[in-house]
């Protein structure tokens, strides 16, 4: 296996030597062929995503094919802009000289992805690595077996393995690439492995990118329309059957607001489902059996409102909204990644936000309220790696914002052109005239210090 890796890994770093990939136009060839990729195989990944995880097309098509293309069209549109050197200033003192920023891609890149968007996960990094001139090598989830192999499969008829290849595997095949030095990892996962990766990377110094996950709060307020609310915090929470990273995991509701989101919440479930979401095609499955179990066993905690149905053999687990668990049991401890939907009582917006400030930062925090006042305190008082107001899910579907965690739900962003920028070094250049050349700054220094520290603060 690693000799296997390290050939991989050395025929990348010799391709990246010899400067193809830096061309704006080796960037746009590259672009393109991932397009055509996804394109000419868009059948055969929707087939794999519905194997892995019975995702619906239109949920494939959203939330992995749909979503890379316009990453792709957003990146082709803006790379001349991108890879374009910026002006600095120079001071005075430096003078004469010309200053600029040259974004400079990192080399040979690492991109480990997770199960839940497996296609998504890997090809999004990957538009940012190309797009900043890398070569790359993907490792994608060993529990979305399909879609490893028709990824595996496609990337090998598309690209050359010099610039983007392919390597499956598990626990043990990550272990054996950062084994390799690679310039950048970027790593999608839990944290519990992230840590994992973030030590492997320190051997060689290899600068990571961590999108991790966490428990994200809805807080629904006494001031809002419950039924919209209901809608997007179930179709939120029910894409993928929970098995989101921005899902929401938890409410926080009002007491006497609860009643009317939980049938907010269950007449929506309806409308999306039907009466037996089993029969639903709009609805997925959980990826294994270990997570079945998982999930399976936090439905023993709380009260049941909604759902509740489960079925081991066809590893579903219906849209499920609970009530009255203990605020310190497991379900509250975990990232759910299920589509269970705890619903807590909170007495104000106060007792919510100290609620959210005393767990590990979120990856996303979701409001709901009209009150522009009290959006912003929410926004001011809390630290999630993104928020969304009154929706929930959609804001990383905005290629303008960075979409990344802070402490234990991640470190650095991507998505438009933060993409482009977790790949690219920012180098700077400076470049001097010969004709002046001031002799004072040689030793022996005769310059007397305080006319020095004078000069200098005057100059600079
Ligand atoms: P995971 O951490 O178990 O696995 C992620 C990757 O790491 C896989 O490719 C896997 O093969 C590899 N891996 C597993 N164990 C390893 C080990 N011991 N050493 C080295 N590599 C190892 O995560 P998962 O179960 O695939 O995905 C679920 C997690 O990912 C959730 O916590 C979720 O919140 C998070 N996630 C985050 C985002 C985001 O964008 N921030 C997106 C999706 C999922």
């Amino acid at each position: 296996m690693s000799a296997a890796v390290s050939e991989i890994v050395a025929r990348q770093r010799s391709f990246f030597a010899g400067a193809s990939t830096r061309a704006l136009s080796g960037r746009i060839a590259a672009l393109k062929a991932l397009r055509r990729l996804l394109v000419s195989e868009e059948a055969a990944f929707l087939d794999a995503l519905k194997q892995d995880l019975g995702k619906p097309p239109a949920e494939s098509w959203l939330g992995e094919i749909g979503f890379v293309l316009g990453e792709i069209d957003r990146a082709l549109k803006s790379l001349p802009s991108w890879t374009r050197p910026e002006r600095a200033r120079t001071p005075l003192l430096l003078l004469p000289a010309r200053s600029r920023v040259v974004p400079e891609p990192k080399g040979v890149v690492l991109i480990v992805g997770p199960w839940n968007y497996p296609l998504q996960l890997l090809l999004a990094p990957l538009v940012g690595a190309l797009a900043a001139g890398n070569c790359a090598v993907l490792k994608p989830s060993e529990l979305a077996a399909a879609t490893s192999r028709a990824l595996s499969s496609a990337v090998g008829r598309h690209f050359d393995p010099r610039l983007v290849a392919v390597v499956e595997g598990g626990a043990e095949t990550v272990s054996a690439l950062l084994e390799e030095s690679f310039d950048h990892v970027f790593f999608t996962g839990s944290a519990r492995v992230g840590r994992i990766v973030m030590a492997s990377a320190a051997k060689t110094l290899a600068p990571v990118t961590l999108e991790m996950g966490g428990k994200n709060p809805a807080i629904v307020d006494r001031d809002v329309d419950l039924a919209v609310a209901s809608r997007r915090i179930a179709w939120a929470k029910f894409f993928n059957a929970g098995q989101t990273c921005v899902a929401p995991d938890y409410l926080l509701v009002p007491p006497a607001r609860k009643p009317g989101l939980i049938e907010g919440l269950r007449e929506a479930i309806g409308e999306f489902y039907g009466e037996d979401p089993r029969l639903s095609p709009d609805y997925a499955r959980i990826v294994s059996d270990a997570h079945f179990s998982r999930l399976a066993s936090l439905l023993r905690e709380g009260r049941i409102v909604v759902g509740g149905a489960t079925d081991r053999s066809a590893r579903y687990i219906a849209p499920t909204v609970v009530e009255g668990v203990a605020a310190d049991g497991r379900i509250m401890a975990e990232e759910i990644f299920g589509p269970i939907l705890p619903v807590l009582e909170c007495d104000s917006l106060e007792e919510s936000i100290a609620f959210v400030n005393a767990r590990p930062r979120p990856l996303a925090l979701y409001y709901f309220s009209r009150d522009r006042g009290r959006q912003e305190r929410v926004v001011r008082e809390t630290s999630s790696g993104g928020v969304c107001l009154n929706d929930a899910i959609v804001h990383i579907l905005n290629p303008d914002l960075p979409f990344g965690g802070g402490g234990a739900s991640g470190m650095g962003s991507y998505h438009g052109k933060a993409s482009f920028e977790a790949f690219t070094h920012r180098k700077s250049v400076m470049a001097r005239s010969l004709r002046w050349d001031f002799r004072r700054r040689y030793p022996p220094y005769r310059t007397p210090l305080a006319v020095l520290k004078r000069l200098s603060r005057r100059l600079s």
